[in-house]
């Protein structure tokens, strides 16, 4: 779409014309586009935990606050759905300050290792309570330069991805390796319930999810994995996912190597 401007002019002598001035607006529509939706997401994702915990207080009013066991068990319900809201805000505020360039960076030296050690270490009681193995294979030689903090919710994100779509007995691995001189590749692999094909190429659109509501029983936000895309390209990596309905998936990832690091 072009957008066109005309001005016409007279010169000096007898010569006539008009300026004519070409935008393209496809660029600036499709973006309008995308923050009118992103909006209507916003809103319909916080008011859907709204409406679940506003009909449960409305159940205890309505005298299920005399039977202790309906009591407990709705106000669990409001407690989980209350966390839900707390953390999908946390994420549209980091994603929103990611978004402005207002996210502060603290990049140094890191051993990967220990990296995916402790978080790995972080998903130990979950792991237990689903019967889910994980296991990392990562050489002890590769240095990283990254915030620490900003990669650790990469890992966190990913891990928890994994485990959630992952059944129980099923098995998680964290890889990394230093395929070429310059990039470190790591890679989370599940032997979960994977993705449908056709909702790959969306999958890190924030709120995209495959089955909402499997992702809500979980937990989900539904921002996890576009959090972790801002985070993995703003440290000079990219970020894909393969995968296999029913099989398992990747999520891998790349890092520069840290200039003075070894490589393994
Ligand atoms: P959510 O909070 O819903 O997990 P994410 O942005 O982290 O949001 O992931 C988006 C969607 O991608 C998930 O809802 C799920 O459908 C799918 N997904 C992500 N990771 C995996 C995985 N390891 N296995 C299967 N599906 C996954």
């Amino acid at each position: 779409i072009l957008h066109a401007y005309t001005a016409p002019f007279r010169g000096a002598g007898e010569e006539r014309g008009a300026v004519i001035v070409l935008r393209d607006v496809t660029e600036q529509e499709r973006e309008d586009r995308a923050r009118r939706d992103f909006v209507a997401n916003v809103s319909h994702e916080i008011r859907t935990p709204l409406t679940t915990i506003k009909s449960y207080i409305e159940a205890l009013e309505d005298g299920a606050i005399e039977s202790p066991n309906h009591a407990r068990k709705f106000l669990s319900v409001i407690h989980t759905e209350t966390d839900r809201m707390v953390r999908m805000v946390s994420d549209l505020l980091q994603l929103s300050r990611l978004d402005s360039g207002r996210e502060s960076w603290k990049f140094t030296q890191h051993n990967l290792r220990e990296l995916v050690q402790n978080a790995c270490f972080r998903f130990a009681m979950q792991l237990q309570r689903r019967e889910v193995s994980l296991a990392f294979e990562v050489p002890t030689t590769l240095t990283v330069n990254v915030d620490a903090d900003k990669l650790d919710q990469v890992f966190d994100n990913l891990i928890s991805n994994a485990i959630k779509y992952t059944q129980d007995g099923g098995r998680i691995r964290v890889i990394a390796y230093r395929p070429s001189g310059k990039f470190i590749l790591v890679q989370v692999v599940d032997t979960g319930m994977g993705i449908p094909k056709e909702d790959l190429p969306q999958i890190f659109n924030r709120f995209y999810r495959v089955d909402k509501a499997r992702s809500r029983v979980m937990g989900g936000t539904g921002l996890g994995l576009s959090i972790a895309r801002q985070i993995v390209e703003a440290h000079g990596g990219q970020i894909q996912i393969d995968s296999e309905e029913g099989q398992g998936t990747a999520v891998s990832f790349t890092l520069p190597v840290a200039t003075g690091g070894n490589g393994a």
